[in-house]
């Protein structure tokens, strides 16, 4: 845990989601502006994102929350879950042998090398419906990596993910960390629009799951972060819900990851962007931007 930090159990955080809860109820349901006063970037941050972040006028900063490694967190659950059931991400051991992307050394692939091995792809019925594939974006050597659920209109459309309302959501996120789209790298856990927007199923993200997973190893971030539970719950291999991944740090293949709440959901439920921005906050803390 960095110096200065709070440690932080998963009572006082519920807290702190009560808190924020109420909050937002306030500002809605009373009326009464709560306004972000904070300086600086963290004010940069906050308007980016239409977080407010303090109350009537007070002047105290934030608190950012830092939170236990996985690693050391009590009850920490294993990384390799039950079945999961209802909606959420299936749980998988691994990711399964894709034969396109076999190599003869051990050098990781480069990222146009894991597109050439996806091509025309037909692993899963998504590819029926699509429009586009929609691969990734951005810069291959990124040091921070976006990892979202799947394309919808919009990005089938365009073939580039986040170019919808919760992309212009995610261009702001990424902004207010002070990045550029064409910094970090985007993609998606399914390449190919679900219909109707429905959530990918089991088949459809365990045909997808090997693509991701060559992405990331090609790209080797410094950091990913995880857009909601389909991203969260697919490369931790956990059935955990978002709302208790969120804000813990944790790793995928020794690559720090924090998940935090898809854009769509901040836009659904507003109150939660101040959670998301912490969870931004944290991974600025912990891999502050270098001279680009
Ligand atoms: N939602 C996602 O998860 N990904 C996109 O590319 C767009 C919306």
């Amino acid at each position: 845990m960095a110096d200065g930090a709070l440690p932080v159990g998963d009572a006082l955080a519920e807290v702190l989601a009560d808190v924020r809860r109420y909050l937002g109820w306030h500002r809605d349901v009373a009326g009464e502006e709560l306004h972000a006063s904070m300086d600086g970037a963290l004010g940069a941050i906050a308007a980016a994102m239409s977080v407010e972040v303090s109350v009537e006028g007070s002047s105290t900063p934030p608190v950012v929350v830092e939170y236990a490694e996985a690693s050391t967190e009590t009850g920490a659950e294993p990384l390799v879950q039950p079945a999961a059931t209802g909606t959420r991400a299936p749980v998988m051991t691994a990711a399964p042998p894709e034969p396109a992307l076999a190599r003869s050394s051990d050098e990781p692939p480069r990222l146009d090398e894991v597109r050439r091995a996806l091509g025309d792809c037909k692993r899963c019925k998504l590819c029926s419906g699509r429009k586009n594939l929609v691969f990734g974006v951005g810069n291959p050597k990124a040091r921070l990596v976006f990892v979202g659920e799947g394309p919808g209109a919009e990005e089938d459309n365009q073939g580039i993910p986040f170019v919808g309302a919760a992309g212009q959501l995610l261009t702001k996120m990424i902004a207010a960390m002070g990045y550029t789209r064409d910094e970090v790298y985007i993609c998606n856990v399914v390449k190919c629009r679900p219909p109707g927007n429905r959530n990918p199923e089991p088949d459809e993200i365990e045909a997808c799951q090997p693509f991701l997973e060559a992405q990331l190893h090609a790209i080797r971030p410094s950091v990913i972060i995880a857009l909601g539970k389909f991203a969260a719950q697919t490369l931790l291999r956990t059935d955990r819900p978002i709302t208790r991944l969120r804000g813990q740090w944790r790793e995928y293949v020794g690559i720090p990851l924090m998940p935090t709440f898809h854009p769509a959901y901040l836009l659904r439920n507003p109150a939660e962007k101040k959670s998301a921005w912490t969870d931004l906050q944290a991974v600025m803390a912990r891999f502050p931007k270098t001279g680009s």
